[in-house]
Order: C-alpha cells, then sequence, then structure tokens
C-alpha cells in the first residue's frame, strides 16, 4: 500500500469565474482562461492540522505536505527544495537606516532558484496524474528545473528558451538529458512553440500558471516566512515578478493560514519589482487597469523578468493592490550594481533579479513608501552562479 501525505486537497476553482473541476485529472487553464488555483478542505485541516503537528524532521517545503496537492508520498519528487535561509541583513540595513532587513535567499535551492519549489510540485503532481511528458517555455531557471526534477521522476522533457539565455541554463538541462529547443524571441514566442508541440508531440506544458500546480509549491515560500516570523508576517516583502507565480503563491499562502487560524488578517504589503525594459505589471499598476498589456521588445540582463505579458497579470495586479503594496521598475544598472552590493556587503552572490530587488528597495526608501522602522523581506530569487556570462561584464 502507498503511503498517504494527510493532503487536504479538495479540487480546483476559477479565481475568476468561480467555475470548478477536479484535481484527479490533468488540468491546463479554465475554459474561461484564467489560471486555476487549488482548493483545499481547509475546515477540516483546521480542525486536524496544527503547526507542531508538519514534520520537523522534513527539511523541504514538503513539510507543508497536507497543504500540497500530492495525495501518494511514492509520488513526491524532491531534490530538497526550499527551507531555505532567511538571513538578516549585517550591513546594508544600518547602512539605509533600516534595522528590520531580511533576504529571503532562495539561491540555495536545488538548480540555483526558486523554481525549484513550483517544479518540484508540478513534477510530483504530473506523475501522480500519469503523464509521461513535460515540456516548459522558459527564461532559463525554470529549464534547469524541469530538466532536474524531470530526470529525476523519469519523465521526458524539452525545454524552450531563447537563443540568448545565459549559457548556464543550456549546459544543466543538456546534462539533464532535456531535449532542448532554442528560438529567436523571448519566453512568449517559447510559450507558442510549446503550446504547438503540445499539441502535436503530445507534450503536457509546465508553463507559468497555465497548470495548477507550481504556484502550490512556490506558496511554501509565504507558509516559511510566516513561521521564520513566529506568525506575525513582515510589514512589506519585495519580490522580482515575471509571470508572478510567487507573488500570487504567498499571497495564497497568507489567506490559508488565516483560514486555518495560524494568522490574523494583517497582511504585507506586497511589492513586485520589474526591469525598466520589459516592466507590463508595473506600467498596467501605475494606470490602474485590471489587465496588463503586452511589453513590446522586452529587454533586460534579468533573464527571469523578461516576460512581456503573464497569464496570472489580474491576480498579480489584485494581489499588489488588496495589500496596498506598489509595483516598481529598476534599471539595468542599478540592478546590477545592487547585486554586486549584496555579494561584497552580505555574502550573497544573487541572480540579477535579486540585485533588482534591492534596488528597488532604494526606491521605496527614498519615495517614504518603505518607512525605516518597517520589518522588510527582501527576495533573493536566484544564484549568481547560473549567471557567469552577464555578471562577469557588470559594473
Ligand atoms: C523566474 C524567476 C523570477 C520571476 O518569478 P515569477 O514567480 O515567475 O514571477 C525571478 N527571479 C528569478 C531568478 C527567476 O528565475
Amino acid at each position: 500500500m502507498m503511503s498517504k501525505t494527510g493532503t487536504f486537497v479538495k479540487d480546483l476553482y476559477c479565481p475568476r469565474c468561480d467555475n470548478r473541476q477536479s484535481c484527479d485529472d490533468a488540468a491546463t487553464l479554465c475554459p474561461c482562461g484564467s489560471p486555476l488555483l487549488v482548493d483545499y478542505d481547509y475546515s477540516a485541516a483546521a480542525a486536524e492540522l496544527t503547526i507542531e503537528s508538519l514534520s520537523p524532521s522534513t527539511g523541504s517545503m514538503w513539510k507543508y505536505a497536507p497543504l500540497l496537492p500530492v495525495r501518494d508520498e511514492s509520488n513526491i519528487v524532491s531534490l530538497g527544495e526550499g527551507g531555505t535561509p532567511l538571513l538578516k541583513s549585517v550591513s546594508i540595513g544600518k547602512e539605509l537606516g533600516l534595522p528590520e532587513l531580511y533576504f529571503k535567499d532562495e539561491s540555495s535551492n536545488p538548480t540555483g532558484s526558486f523554481k525549484a519549489r513550483g517544479l518540484s510540485a508540478a513534477i510530483s503532481k504530473a506523475r501522480e496524474l500519469g503523464i509521461r511528458k513535460v515540456t516548459i517555455p522558459t527564461a532559463g531557471n525554470a529549464g534547469s528545473a524541469v530538466a532536474a526534477y524531470a530526470a529525476r521522476a523519469g519523465l521526458d522533457a524539452l525545454v524552450i528558451m531563447p537563443k540568448d539565455v545565459p549559457e548556464a541554463f543550456l549546459i544543466d538541462a543538456d546534462y539533464h538529458g532535456a531535449e532542448i529547443e532554442l528560438v529567436d524571441g523571448t519566453i512568449k514566442d517559447c510559450g507558442i512553440r510549446a503550446a504547438e508541440r503540445a499539441q502535436q508531440e503530445g507534450w503536457f506544458s509546465l508553463a507559468t500558471l497555465k497548470e495548477p500546480y507550481r504556484i502550490e509549491g512556490k506558496k511554501t515560500m509565504g507558509y516559511e516566512l510566516a513561521a521564520e516570523f513566529d506568525y506575525s508576517l513582515p510589514d512589506v516583502i519585495i519580490y522580482p515578478t515575471g509571470g508572478g507565480t510567487g507573488l500570487i503563491g504567498m499571497w495564497k499562502a497568507f489567506d490559508e493560514m488565516e483560514k486555518l487560524g495560524w494568522i490574523g488578517g494583517k497582511r504585507p504589503r506586497m511589492v513586485s519589482v520589474q526591469a525598466e525594459g520589459c516592466a507590463p505589471i508595473a506600467r498596467a499598476f501605475a494606470s490602474g487597469s485590471e489587465y496588463a498589456e503586452e511589453w513590446e521588445n522586452p529587454s533586460t540582463v534579468a533573464a527571469g523578468l523578461r516576460v512581456p505579458s503573464a497569464v496570472g497579470d489580474f491576480l498579480m495586479l489584485r494581489a499588489i493592490r488588496e495589500s496596498r503594496g506598489t509595483a516598481v521598475a529598476v534599471s539595468d544598472d542599478a540592478l546590477m550594481r545592487d547585486c554586486r552590493v549584496l555579494a561584497r556587503l552580505e555574502g550573497i552572490f544573487a541572480a540579477p533579479e535579486g540585485g533588482a530587488s534591492l534596488a528597488c528597495l532604494r526606491q521605496l526608501l527614498d519615495s517614504g513608501f518603505v518607512k525605516p522602522h518597517e520589518r522588510v523581506v527582501v527576495f533573493v530569487t536566484g544564484s549568481g552562479y547560473k549567471y557567469l556570462d552577464v555578471l562577469k561584464d557588470g559594473n
């Protein structure tokens, strides 16, 4: 007999039209075009599950298995993702006059970024649903993660990336045995190719928010933050945003924890940071729109932020607005400079996206959005080691 995870998973729901769907068949988007999200039986979970009952011996994000979608333990595909350090600033906080500054350092995840969380969840669920071949359109890190987790799960993987991605992403996907297709374009063009090849060759696409389970892995960042602050959430979270799964996922986690009775109603202000060369969410936030228009000719060294349009745009904008947060764009010069500052003053060798978070914090202090007494978490979403070809030319 297979051993059960004890999950409280119920089904899938559409956050736009409230349509429901089983989570025991392979799911993509809702027929209305919106991403689907996973629903759990929160009242049963609130009655039976306590913070203390979560497996203390599990260091990975699977500690939260009762609140993740996989039913049988044997389907979990893990490389030890999650459980990343929350590092209190030793220097930058002092310099900025912000004593309560923290870095959530996701660079220590398997495959070098927080994409590992989402893809551990999605590939585990794919295995549970009997899916044999998975594809992903990616700006880099998601491709590394799909390749590694598919290798571990014994699934075939097809990674579709822009031809100008940093070299590390090509090398590791290749070593993991993934088929690689390079596209002359952005992640959006890769998405079109992935959809074509899914249709023609039967690949299952794990494109951001086009399947409902990656976000479940990413939401564990919200659970971890709450635990790290003893179930009182920080005032501000700064998050470098591409497709937005992390932002939407953490927002969902906070709601879930309130339903479980683990936290109260207080929420952090959620801040989305993007690059000036590709800032569809920052632009839509500023103009008050519910959806984000596609960004023409996107360009930035922070590959994970070169996402010109996102199916989850309205969910990101909703979370940012409900939280009374904001969305900001920073220049490539500023984010590269702050990559070096993170490395030199904090010992954190960050991906450019992490530099963007710190550059954003400077802007928010200047504008008065962040106050010196506030507790702020800056996300370092990936490792600089994946971007050596970009960083070696940096200022
Ligand atoms: C993918 C990626 C992002 C953007 O993450 P989303 O959750 O898709 O918005 C940020 N930083 C790094 C390093 C990434 O790989």
